[in-house]
């Protein structure tokens, strides 16, 4: 079985992986616990980035050099950008881009410099699979009439998870909590096909890139980049965002051979 990364930039949804592999045991590398351990018969390796791109990048480049994994698979939460993202709704991207990469007027703004590209894909074959985990578990909690495994039914109602969708496409990453509504207008007239913006993927992804290992970045969107974003992004992170990505990784790593 492929040895795959499990990469999240926060503490509570690391949590939630770690509870699923009690046999995981501990190595501090470059100030960070990675956890060696199984989960539905893959061999994973599962870690705290923290928070940013040169984090994420060095977690990855550690991942990649240390420990010799074969994917990398990036769980976590965003701001919706588009009109269409949801509080709760998931967004599987299918390219990264740093959205505050600007080296013009020596390179073209976004393009990382000397790579000769803005974008960064993620593997096809891992996001298909991911799309349809997220799809099987939003399933269950759309039509979900009592508590599910792994959300309380007053979650799902006090977030409106009901009519939760699943979404592919374009992620921006910086290092900037994008935390109001001016600037998130700013992001979607500049980069219209983002539907979401984080702090991590598109760092990933220039190293998996760098490597030629296959990565995919699921995110859940936890605000809407706005000036309420601070207040829905607590509250969603301690109730839904954890046990709802913790389900999708299980229903992947049991769909992905
Ligand atoms: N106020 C929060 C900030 C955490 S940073 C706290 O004190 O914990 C936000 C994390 O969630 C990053 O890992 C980032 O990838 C993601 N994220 C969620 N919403 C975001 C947004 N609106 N802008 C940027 N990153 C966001």
């Amino acid at each position: 079985m492929a040895h795959i990364a499990l990469v999240g930039a926060m503490q509570e949804e690391l949590a939630a992986v770690l509870a699923c592999m009690p046999d995981a045991h501990c190595e501090t590398v470059a100030g960070r616990d990675f956890w060696l351990g199984h989960w539905h018969g893959h061999e994973v390796v599962a870690v705290l980035s923290r928070i940013g791109k040169v984090a994420a990048a060095s977690t990855a480049t550690v991942l990649l050099e240390r420990f010799s994994v074969q994917r990398v698979l990036f769980t976590g939460v965003a701001g919706g950008l588009a009109r269409s993202m949801k509080v709760g709704d998931v967004v599987v991207a299918t390219d990264l881009l740093q959205h505050d990469m600007n080296a013009s007027p020596l390179f073209p703004q976004y393009e990382v410099p000397l790579t000769g590209r803005a974008f960064f894909a993620t593997d096809p074959r891992m996001t298909q699979a991911l799309v349809e985990s997220a799809h099987a578990v939003l399933g269950q909690v759309r039509h979900a009439h009592e508590a599910s495994p792994f959300l309380s039914l007053q979650s799902i109602q006090n977030f409106g998870l009901q009519h939760v969708q699943v979404h592919q496409g374009l992620v921006l990453s910086g290092d900037q909590f994008v935390a109001s509504a001016a600037e998130s207008r700013r992001l979607q007239q500049a980069l219209p096909q983002a539907l979401a913006v984080e702090m991590e993927g598109a760092a990933l992804a220039q190293v998996c890139h760098d490597y030629g290992v296959p990565l995919a970045v699921l995110r859940t969107i936890s605000d809407r980049a706005d000036d309420d974003a601070h207040t829905d992004f607590t509250k969603f992170i301690q109730e839904v965002a954890s046990r709802y990505s913790a389900a999708i990784v299980a229903e992947f790593l049991q769909r992905f051979t």
